[in-house]
């Protein structure tokens, strides 16, 4: 069952793997100025980030689905979250964001996939977040008296609107950084563990390629705290996290074998 608070008032031991920006209930995956944030607050100025949480906040059937997608998605309790999701979606009248056609893969009609789906939630929360700010800022241009309307876009400010809407979605995954840093802090602190969303966000980044390269380039020692996280939160990748530096060839790894 997902923790969905709505005061955002959470101590900061609590937001461990949380955006950044004050009361924003998504995770925070991307790396900006020494803190993590959210793919919505990632490119905001510091002056739009309430704006920012609130638009998020506007959402909350889609934002809850895309952290209860995040948590869930594949564990025993899936189907009925999946059904709950679903029905959250269409009680907030977005049928048009339910797994369909869309999420599904060419090659497999009919068979949305979860992540792919996950991705169009998230991408609407963007979308709603880029359109509220474009339409504050028109606003305030009209109110200033910079002209009635905004001006059509030329090919320039095409071309740098696509950048933006690209440049996120290569950003989308969370980065192996943010979940080593989130293996460190469980590891200093595991009686404090972060929620599940964040967890399996960053058990998907451990075990991404960028993890396995950030892990294999990593320290014994640091292995050694980040296998404890692992076990902390009961997660079979800790069998995978490398124990030895490669190339050492010392004794068998302590692996016991039936
Ligand atoms: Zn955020």
């Amino acid at each position: 069952m997902s923790e969905e608070t709505d005061s955002g008032t959470a101590a900061p031991d609590e937001r461990w793997g949380q955006c950044s920006s004050r009361a924003c209930p998504l995770l925070g995956t991307v790396g900006r100025g020494g803190q993590w944030w959210c793919f919505c607050h990632f490119e905001a100025d510091a002056g739009e980030a309430d704006t920012v949480t609130r638009i998020v906040r506007s959402h909350r059937a889609i934002y809850t689905a895309t952290l209860d997608v995040r948590a869930h998605v594949g564990a025993d309790d899936w189907p009925r979250v999946y059904r709950s999701v679903q029905q959250r979606l269409l009680d907030a009248g977005h049928a048009d964001l339910l797994p369909c056609e869309l999420d599904a893969s060419p090659y497999r009609p009919g068979r949305p996939i979860v992540q792919q789906w996950l991705a169009r939630l998230e991408r609407f929360l963007l979308d709603a977040v880029r359109d509220g700010l474009r339409r504050i800022a028109a606003q305030a241009a009209t109110e200033s008296g910079a002209g009635p309307r905004t001006p059509p876009p030329s090919s320039r400010d095409c071309v740098a609107r696509m950048r933006a809407t690209l440049a996120p979605l290569a950003k989308r995954e969370a980065s192996a950084q943010w979940a080593f840093d989130l293996l460190e802090r469980i590891a200093a602190k595991p009686t404090n563990a972060p929620p599940p969303e964040a967890v399996r966000c960053a058990l998907d980044a451990v075990g991404s390629p960028a993890g396995r390269a950030y892990a294999a380039s990593a320290t014994d020692t640091q292995r050694a705290r980040w296998r404890a996280a692992l076990q902390v939160i009961g997660s079979s990748a800790a069998a995978a996290m490398p124990s030895r530096e490669p190339g050492e060839d010392d004794e068998e790894p302590e692996r016991v074998t039936g």
